[in-house]
């Protein structure tokens, strides 16, 4: 009797005392994840130094070496001789001064617009000098064959197009899907018909209206290296448009009211010079680094911690992008939850492979490399947790759940525990640098904030504009579903598309 009373008693104290064990444990890693340290790493990744991120420049080479310094003093260890680095190509496209953007009516200079402000060349913009009649070509989409084309009619042989930046919303006859919307296909079309040049604009009947953004989506095919592209203003358009009896809205109504194309010739002319050194396979690198896990037969499974590092680079040596919450903001967080790891008592029972990719902003050319050419075997990978701009918004989503319906549990069990600022939306299908991981089949969940775009791809992407508390709490999140990845709790479940 006494003695079962003793083992009772003994095992409700060792429970406990396991418990708050277990307990203090989280609330040092809980410490450990806070806004001082994570926003101190986004200075430092979106400060001036790094230049804005962009793969095969020297900004983003500097920013790797940083990161790697970092998960060398944290401990962790590479695969290959002390490297850190998986080595991949990508396209690379250098913007150079000098560089011009004017408008001219009748031979006369009307004004020079600046750089930043009223205009962003696209990162894959062709370099040139080119002075030409503007012709305003709709969405800039030529498919006759489907029964759609906003250059037929009209000629912009060694003319310079502008086009809305985006599809329609609608379809063509209410049916067909059009071409992908990326600068490529775009400047196919325009190049096909003779034009020599482009400008973007945004669609502005839209609720916000956006403004000219870095961007290196260049989508599929060659690039023509001799072609100027550049995204412009709404300020631009009120100029170009001049004396043609519509403004952009007017013209974005008519073609979205009667599904045609109406495409005209303006009056003005610009002068657009820009110069560039593209190279198709430059070399660039996604960082990582592995904390072993503790036990003998789990640690042979892997936890990925994963974020983009990238982001859309400078300008002539004017302009950069800061990124601090694309992706600054997932970077930290990785390097944050490594350091955390590292520090804790209770080592992680499952391995932890951290990673930062390139290229992402390229349509995540580092992470499709990463899950072609995986550094252990996918089979072997438990989960994964992605985080892509976390740092600015109102609420912490986690993408992916319905594809991932136990990962998607543990993460609203967890906040309603610790974090309470997770909103209940989700979806299916991936997200982010976790797509190209999902499709084959390993369960990711998706780090995102709500409403998280107000700075994206802008100069204003600082890292004054954040939400350091917001911050602090998806990261936290991460950590604890990442927990009971890593200690064993959570079983690979089969990935639902
Ligand atoms: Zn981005």
């Amino acid at each position: 009797m006494y003695k079962t009373l003793i083992i009772l008693l003994l095992s409700v104290f060792c429970f406990s005392s396991a418990k708050s064990q277990n307990d203090q444990e989280i609330k040092k890693a809980l410490d450990n994840i806070n806004s001082k340290d994570l926003i101190e790493t986004v200075k430092i990744l979106s400060s001036p130094k790094y230049d804005g991120r962009f793969p095969g420049a020297k900004g983003y080479d500097e920013a790797s070496e940083f990161m790697r310094n970092e998960f060398k003093k944290s401990g962790l260890r590479s695969l290959n001789n002390d490297n850190y680095y998986q080595k991949l190509n990508v396209e690379y496209n250098q913007i150079d001064k000098p560089y011009q953007f004017i408008i001219s009516k009748n031979g006369v200079k009307l004004k020079s617009y600046k750089l930043g402000n009223d205009f962003v060349f696209r990162c894959f913009t062709g370099g040139n000098h080119i002075k030409a009649q503007v012709v305003f070509c709709g969405y800039g989409i030529s498919v006759p064959e489907s029964g759609y084309d906003d250059y037929s009619g009209i000629d912009v042989k060694n003319k310079i197009v502008m086009v809305f930046k985006h599809n329609p919303k609608w379809k063509i006859n209410g049916k067909v899907e059009w071409p992908d919307a990326t600068e490529r296909t775009k400047v196919n079309a325009a190049v096909k018909h003779g034009a020599i040049g482009i400008i973007y604009v945004s669609e502005p009947n839209e609720s916000k209206v956006e403004l000219p953004i870095g961007s290196a989506m260049h989508g599929e095919g060659n690039q023509n290296t001799t072609f100027p592209q550049l995204h412009a203003g709404q300020n631009v358009a009120v100029d170009l448009l001049q004396e043609s009896g519509y403004n952009l809205s007017k013209l974005q109504s008519l073609i979205d009211s009667l599904k045609k194309p109406l495409s005209l010739a303006l009056k003005t002319t610009v002068e657009i010079e820009v110069h560039t050194k593209y190279v198709k396979d430059k070399a660039t690198q996604n960082v990582y680094g592995i904390i072993e896990g503790s036990d003998p037969e789990l640690k042979n499974e892997y936890l990925i911690v994963s974020a983009h590092l990238d982001h859309v680079g400078s300008q002539a040596g004017e302009i950069y992008f800061p990124g601090a919450n694309d992706n600054a903001s997932g970077s930290s967080s990785v390097l944050q939850m490594a350091r955390t790891y590292s520090k804790m008592n209770v080592k992680p029972k499952r391995s932890i492979l951290f990673i930062v990719f390139a290229s992402e902003e390229q349509g995540l050319t580092g992470s499709t490399y990463s899950s072609e050419h995986p550094l252990i075997p996918l089979e072997k990978v438990s989960a994964m947790i992605n985080l892509d701009c976390i740092a600015f918004g109102d609420s912490i989503q986690m993408g992916n759940g319905k594809s991932v319906p136990e990962l998607w549990k543990i993460a609203r069990e967890k906040d309603s525990l610790y974090t309470k600022q997770m909103t209940h939306i989700t979806w299916k299908g991936g997200g982010a640098d976790g797509t190209p991981f999902h499709k084959k089949g390993v369960p990711m969940i998706y780090s995102v904030t709500k409403n998280s775009y107000g700075h994206l791809h802008c100069l204003s992407d600082k890292v004054e504009t954040l939400n350091p508390e917001l911050f602090e709490k998806v990261v936290r999140l991460a950590y604890l579903i990442s927990t009971e990845v890593t200690n064993g709790n959570y079983k690979r479940e089969k990935v639902s598309e």
